[in-house]
């Protein structure tokens, strides 16, 4: 009976622990291990701990699309119709300027770093490369966005067809709820109940999901230093400096900036920003951290008609951290393979096809650099099998994971910033908000 009392004690505190320091104690010490791991040779985690990381992404893509349906549909519908123009129009624009000006500062990082990994590291590597390289075009990327069956997009997790569709589900049911026609408006208001009743279920399951959370992340992080602790060397070293000192001139410029113009406070800002940030960086996923960065905006005081609809969109189309990746690592690639940097012409062509391709990008762990590979054959040097370019391209998917840390957390934090801005334009925000 002591005994029972005892362990209740211990999963209570467990339970009432901060998530984010629980996450952040996952976080160190799955590094630590995974660095004594690769310093040591040992490359791979046993089968058996490998499980609870895969448990823990698996639980993530458990709950994408039902969150996203939820909250997308509640969203668009809960803003009126006089307004869901003005704060679609504003939101959608905020995230491709600064999208823009991702690209602009990552290839800009790459004009100053010029990395190079030299050609016969590339050749080398050049056999990795094969089959890893995905068929992509950026028209197809933009016609595949309407789906040509719902159902195949659910089933299938067409993350963006599903988000395309419910927006517009949601946008019609936001005109039905007001009909003059009452059995119109009867029928409509009792199916965005059900879809607000799925959302709001899932933010429980997603509570349920955090409390487990510091277990995957401690192993998923073991997995990532055991894998690339020894393999980050040399020209590598520069890209990886370049992508995050491109992050954070991106934080302190644009978000800044963005802050500023909309006289919103910074320190309140960041401090709710935390969790997301380190959610993101965790789980690679800007979709997965989703319910953190809801939870973030709705600490933030902002109203949820605005980030129940500009948040779930953003994880899927707004990806800063993804643009300055493109842009450093497209000129990484430029040097390595040709030997050297990219044209005026090059870069002013990436800046649109990165912003497209950060449209393009699931919030998943490693969207990213499929997108790249878009992006070089957008240029005109696809990634072909056995070339130095192939090669190159591969010591950057050696990497992707340490990038993919920073990338996530910035595309996150553009979500949450932009959301802000929105609605503090929009007077979206509570009476009671920090944000005031
Ligand atoms: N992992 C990123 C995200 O979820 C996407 C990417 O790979 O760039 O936002």
């Amino acid at each position: 009976m002591a005994k029972n009392e005892k362990k209740k004690g211990i999963f209570r505190a467990y339970l009432d622990f901060n998530v984010l320091y629980k996450i952040l104690i996952g976080l160190v010490i799955g590094a630590v291990v995974g660095v004594i791991l690769a310093s040591s040779g040992v490359t791979a985690l046993p089968a058996w701990i490998s499980m609870f990381g895969t448990i823990f992404t698996r639980l993530l893509k458990m709950i994408i699309i039902p969150i996203i349906v939820g909250s997308l549909i509640v969203g668009a519908a809960s803003i009126s119709p006089a307004n869901i123009g003005k704060v679609g129009i504003r939101v959608v624009i905020i995230y491709l300027i600064t999208s823009a000006c991702g690209v602009i500062i990552g290839l800009l990082m790459g004009v100053i770093f010029k990395p190079n990994a030299g050609l016969a590291a590339a050749e080398a590597l050049a056999a990795d490369a094969a089959g890893k390289v995905a068929d992509v075009s950026v028209w197809k990327t933009i016609y595949e966005i309407v789906p040509t069956s719902v159902l195949s997009s659910l089933v299938n997790e067409t993350v963006l067809q599903v988000i395309f569709f419910a927006l517009i589900f949601g946008i019609c049911l936001s005109f039905l709820k007001i009909s003059e026609d009452k059995r119109l408006s009867d029928i409509a208001n009792t199916t965005f109940k059900i879809f607000d009743c799925l959302s709001e279920v899932m933010m429980i399951i997603v509570r349920g999901v955090m409390q487990y959370a510091p277990i995957g992340v401690a192993v998923l992080i073991a997995e990532v230093f055991a894998k690339n602790g020894a393999k980050v060397a040399g020209a590598l070293v520069i890209v990886t400096v370049a992508c995050f000192l491109g992050y954070l001139i991106h934080i302190v410029v644009v978000y800044g900036g963005l802050l500023k113009i909309y006289k919103l406070p910074f320190k309140a800002f960041f401090k709710e920003a935390r969790t997301p940030f380190m959610t993101a960086s965790v789980t690679r996923s800007s979709n997965g951290t989703l319910p953190t960065t809801m939870q973030a905006a709705e600490n933030l005081g902002v109203e949820k008609e605005v980030y129940a609809f500009s948040l779930p969109l953003g994880a899927t189309i707004n990806m800063d951290g993804t643009a300055i990746y493109q842009g450093v690592c497209a000129t990484f690639l430029m040097w390595s393979a040709m030997g050297r940097g990219l044209t005026i012409g090059e870069m002013a062509l990436i800046t649109v096809l990165a912003t497209l391709a950060s449209i393009g990008t699931a919030g998943v762990p490693g969207a990213g650099a499929i997108m790249l590979a878009m992006v070089m054959q957008g240029i005109g040097y696809p990634i072909a099998e056995g070339t130095n370019l192939a090669g190159a391209y591969a010591m950057i998917l050696g990497i992707d994971a340490i990038l993919d840390m920073g990338r996530t957390a910035l595309n996150v934090g553009g979500d949450l910033g932009c959301t802000c801005a929105v609605a503090k334009k929009m007077g979206l925000i509570k009476a009671d908000s920090v944000l005031k």
